[in-house]
């Protein structure tokens, strides 16, 4: 199994889809920005896999509950 990318997505970037962002500019070109560490960057997809790597979802630390295998995948067990 891949990571779960939406590839319509990936071909058409908006970023207010882009979680954490702060749009800013940088010498005419787009500069994505953290709004939680002063980490920023040009590229979109890195700026990305920044917020993903760096500040997991709420949800992950929180809950922190493992997802239930997806149906029909897991046969194994038992
Ligand atoms: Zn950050």
């Amino acid at each position: 199994m891949t990571r779960a990318k939406d590839p319509v997505k990936a071909a058409t970037p908006k970023a207010e889809e882009i979680e954490g962002v702060l749009l800013g500019s940088w010498r005419g070109m787009v500069q994505y920005r953290c709004r939680l560490c002063p980490f920023d960057t040009l590229d979109r997809q890195r700026f990305i896999e920044h917020f993903a790597n760096v500040h997991p979802p709420l949800e992950v630390i929180d809950g922190f509950a493992p997802a239930d295998p997806p149906v029909g995948e897991t046969a194994v067990e038992e």
